[in-house]
């Protein structure tokens, strides 16, 4: 096949997905719905994976999320903040379950940690001495923008963790705001002639990125922990996943009350199945569940590739809803 074709395509592509990167992640304001830009994003990977000679480093397809801003002091990842692959139909889940195995040679069942994939702004936040004395966004996954201030004024996030934690632990979440704290922020901007948010993932995004850390205070926003970054050894941490997250819980964090243990990929199914039910009455906004494979030291075998775990998947809910458009309002950014 002449290859001018596909590598016209996969410019356009490169130049569509670039310009929807910088809208959604910097601007905080997207032109189009994830379902589009998700179909576009596979469409790329599909030809850098059918025309590997095509494909460059510097694909949106091989990046993580988008520069810091300059206006905010840069903070650079211990380690770095990455994305997860996506699954979108039950195939794809189970190709991911059928890889896991066969990387780990494993014919037994393996046990997964499932978690709702809350739809807000990825945050670390590191605790010195039990203090929380830094919050950044992920940035482009290794440099990312410091909000400490910002993040200090979320309501049920500790200032001081308690317990027997690490002296020095960076903790990794989602900064959100819940669907009704949203809700009702709009109709009370909406009053008062304010701009509103086109969702709660902007609200959250827009809101956390403020120079001026008392309007982030004003802002309903909600934190719930998912993982550990760098963490000094004083403390002997679980095996698991779930274990860990556990350990975060005790140290006073906050962690979804939807986190489930299961034993095998058909309990990860069934995770899918009541979260996706249940969608409409969960307080938060989310576009899929995260799976991720249990064990630590299985983690570890697996490892990651440019972007994203081998051990984790995004398991997203077919899309709900197009971009919101309030006609006759502007969006705050
Ligand atoms: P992602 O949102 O698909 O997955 C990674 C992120 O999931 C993490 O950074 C973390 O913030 C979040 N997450 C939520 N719950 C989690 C949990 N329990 N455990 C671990 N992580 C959890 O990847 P991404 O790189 O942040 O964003 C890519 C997606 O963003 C695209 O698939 C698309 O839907 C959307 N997007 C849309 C546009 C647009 O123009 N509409 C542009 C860029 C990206």
């Amino acid at each position: 096949m002449n290859s001018k074709v596909p590598a016209q395509r996969m410019q356009e592509l490169i130049a569509l997905l670039t310009k929807y990167n910088r809208e959604y992640y910097e601007l905080d304001e997207p032109s189009v719905p994830d379902a589009e830009y998700d179909r576009l994003f596979r469409e790329l990977q599909q030809l850098e994976s059918d025309f590997p000679e095509l494909a460059t480093a510097e694909s949106p397809t091989q990046k993580v999320g988008s520069q810091a801003l300059a206006e905010f002091q840069q903070v650079r990842h211990e380690m770095p903040m990455l994305s997860l692959d996506n699954a979108f139909e039950l195939e794809e889940f189970q190709s991911f379950t059928t890889r896991v195995a066969e990387r780990l040679d494993r014919q037994d069942a393996i046990a997964y940690c499932c978690e709702p994939k809350l739809d807000g702004a990825a945050v670390s936040i590191l605790y010195e001495a039990g203090k929380l004395v830094q919050a950044a966004t992920r940035g482009d996954g290794q440099t990312g923008e410091d909000i400490t201030e910002n993040v200090k004024t979320i309501r049920n996030l500790p200032l001081q963790l308690s317990g027997d934690f690490p002296e020095r632990v960076e903790v990794r979440g989602e900064v959100f705001m819940p669907v009704q704290a949203f809700e009702k922020y709009n109709a009370q901007a909406l009053e008062r002639g304010d701009k509103v948010f086109a969702n709660p993932r902007n609200a959250a995004a827009g809101s956390l990125r403020q120079l001026d850390s008392r309007i982030s205070a004003q802002r309903p926003l909600h934190f719930y922990a998912y993982s550990m970054g760098v963490v000094s050894n004083n403390v002997e941490l679980a095996t698991s996943h779930f274990g860990r997250l556990q350990q975060l819980e005790s140290w006073g964090l906050p962690i979804s009350a939807e986190v489930r243990r299961v034993d095998d990929a058909a309990g990860c199914q069934d995770y899918y199945n009541d979260i996706l039910a249940r969608r409409a009455d969960l307080r938060y906004e989310i576009d899929g569940v995260v799976i991720k494979v249990d064990s630590i030291a299985l983690q570890q075998d697996l490892g990651f590739v440019s972007r994203a775990p081998r051990w984790a998947i995004a398991w997203k809910f077919p899309a709900q809803e197009e971009l919101t458009v309030i006609r006759g309002v502007d969006f705050q950014v």
